[in-house]
């Protein structure tokens, strides 16, 4: 009897042993699975899908668009240059795209850094600083790795893994990177993650000669015009009346300048697009009323 007891107690223990190792192991597996670099390779596929679907609206070619390119490029390059930037030399920061779609007043950027802006709202911005903000808004999403996070819990790890590595069948890839990229512009980060970005925002603005708190002029604008174009910015709580308070005094606590920066070259970039479809019919619906 007393023989059994002590296999049982050294059954128990190795056991016990065995099931502490491995939890041990699964603790100290680094959290998210998928890194940084993965994000690169599942942007690519977003990229990818983005460019052959066509479903955001066409892409500007950069050949065809070069003071366009230029124009955004400097923004993005000011924003990307500040010390708060982690993956400068690992994301696609410098394959920033432009969407030819005037509806759309949103921005958005892919895990792995591949950012995109919509014409409409180049269009609608007053300042280059509050395209500033935007930018710098969406960039701390690809920094904080926020809609990857997301991705790798709704599709799995195991599963992007695969959508990165091609074996599996194209149209699954496809099928794949389009919700990701319908998670992307839609409308779900959460609460804390639009807060984070907005924080973030104001990091990076405080490193160049725009305004810092610049992210609030894009949320004042549009919560004082309304409009039924809400992009991904306002989709979420706290409220954008909530936020532009948040990322004002975020800015007062930094000590950072809150002067609007040079805006000399706006008006030349907004130029520089094609031109607007509701610009050729002044009698059509004021989509853009006071925005001059
Ligand atoms: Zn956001």
């Amino acid at each position: 009897m007393q023989a059994f007891l002590i296999k049982l107690v050294k059954f128990t223990v190795i056991t016990i042993a065995v099931f502490a190792l491995g939890w041990t192991v699964f603790i100290l597996l680094p959290d998210p699975v998928f890194g940084p670099e993965q994000d690169v390779e599942l942007g690519k596929q977003v990229v990818m899908s983005i460019e052959e679907s066509g479903e955001e609206g066409p892409v500007l070619a950069p050949e065809e668009y070069p003071e366009a390119y230029e124009h955004l490029n400097r923004i993005v390059d000011k924003l990307v240059a500040s010390s708060a930037i982690e993956y400068r030399d690992l994301f696609a920061y410098d394959q920033v795209r432009i969407i030819h779609n005037d509806e759309v007043l949103n921005a958005f950027c892919t895990p792995g850094g591949f950012i995109y802006v919509y014409t409409g709202l180049i269009h609608y911005l007053e300042a280059e600083d509050h395209l500033a903000g935007v930018l710098g808004h969406e960039i701390a999403h690809a920094e904080r790795r926020h809609s990857s996070i997301r991705i790798q819990k709704q599709f799995g790890a195991d599963r992007l893994f695969e959508l990165i590595v091609l074996t599996t069948p194209i149209s699954m890839r496809d099928a794949w990177a389009l919700s990701i990229l319908a998670e992307l512009t839609g409308l779900s980060y959460g609460r804390g993650q639009e807060a984070e970005a907005d924080d973030y925002s104001v990091r990076y603005l405080s490193d160049t000669d725009y305004a810092c708190n610049a992210t609030a002029g894009f949320f004042e604008k549009i919560s004082r015009e309304g409009g039924d174009r809400v992009p991904e910015f306002l989709s979420t709580h706290p409220a954008s009346e909530n936020r532009v308070t948040d990322i004002n005094r975020t800015a007062l606590n930094a000590g950072c300048s809150t002067e609007l920066g040079d805006s000399a070259n706006w008006a030349a970039f907004q130029a520089s697009l094609p031109p607007r479809a509701d610009a050729a019919e002044p009698s059509g619906p004021a989509a853009d009323a006071g925005d001059r």
